[in-house]
């Protein structure tokens, strides 16, 4: 596997050395098996190339949050790549993609969808998210990229941002990795303290009971959204949202798919789920 830190080396290397279709799978870096299942999944597609890049974005961060304490380990997820079989990691240092200034320079937004949910609670985050996606889709030119359910409202602005900027990538997505106890694994989880973790499981299992209660056909949706609230609040967690919506839209759920979102800090920890109805 090579490893390649700047864009000129990586653009050569595309040009030189790498067969089309090329796959590219985006993260932060400090994997786990999610990221591993999103390497799998790429390297299924029986590509000519398949391209993983890390890099901390600090645009995606709002002042006070993680970005300085964000888990980073790149010699194991180098180590960890290499092993899975792909074929190149782009590893940026923060100039090579901010030459302008991490405040500075030209911002990708999507505004129908970047202040619902989780933007509601981190703002700028997902104009941080695009803009990287979008600089990246641009150094690679990637015929295909991977990323993964966990991240629901992720995927579905970086579909619209494909949509809306006609960028020729295909968006696959993942299915969320879970611990055997049904935490879906997040680089995050490493916040949890010892009891914390016995708890947080019971985001997932309570959405997983609004889904079975949904799919029976209870539709009054805000009780449902409050007695959830309310339970995990009796186990101490502070619940952000959690909203039914339409699975593609994002919208109100109106009689198609749909998908429960949910955000809740345990801890030091925000934890993000999500389940299909
Ligand atoms: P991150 O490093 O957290 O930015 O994540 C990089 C990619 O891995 C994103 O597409 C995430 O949605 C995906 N990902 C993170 N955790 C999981 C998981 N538990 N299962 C599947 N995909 C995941």
């Amino acid at each position: 596997m090579r490893q390649i830190g700047t864009i000129p080396a990586l653009r050569q290397y595309i040009h030189n050395r790498a067969r089309r279709p090329i796959v590219v799978v985006p993260t932060m870096g400090n994997l786990h098996a999610g990221h591993l299942a999103l390497v799998e999944r790429a390297k299924g597609m029986q590509p000519g190339c398949v391209i993983a890049t890390i890099f901390v974005n600090p645009l995606q961060f709002s002042p006070g949050e993680d970005y300085n304490s964000y888990p980073r380990s790149l010699g194991a997820d180098v180590h960890q790549l290499d092993a899975a079989g792909v074929d190149a990691v782009f590893t940026p240092r923060i100039n090579e993609l901010y030459p302008a200034g991490v405040k500075h320079g030209t911002r990708v937004t999507v505004p129908e969808l970047e202040n619902l949910y989780c933007g509601k609670f981190r703002p700028g985050h997902f104009a941080g998210v695009a803009t990287v996606v979008a600089k990246l889709f641009n150094i690679i030119s990637p015929d295909h990229a991977v990323f993964g359910e966990k991240d629901y409202q992720q995927l579905i602005i970086i579909r619209r941002l494909v949509d809306d900027l006609h960028l020729p990538v295909k968006i696959i997505g993942v299915p969320t990795v879970r611990e055997s106890d049904g935490l879906a694994m997040s680089s995050r989880n490493h916040y949890l303290r010892e009891d914390e973790r016995l708890k947080a499981p019971l985001l997932y299992q309570t959405l997983a009971q609004m889904a079975a209660g949904i799919a029976g056909g209870d539709t009054d949706y805000q009780p449902l959204q409050r007695a959830a609230v309310e339970e995990l609040s009796e186990h101490g967690f502070k619940t952000d949202y959690i909203e039914v919506c339409d699975a593609h839209t994002l919208g109100r759920p109106n009689g198609g798919d749909r998908v429960i979102l949910a955000a809740a800090w345990l801890g030091r920890a925000r934890l993000i789920d999500n389940i299909a109805v």
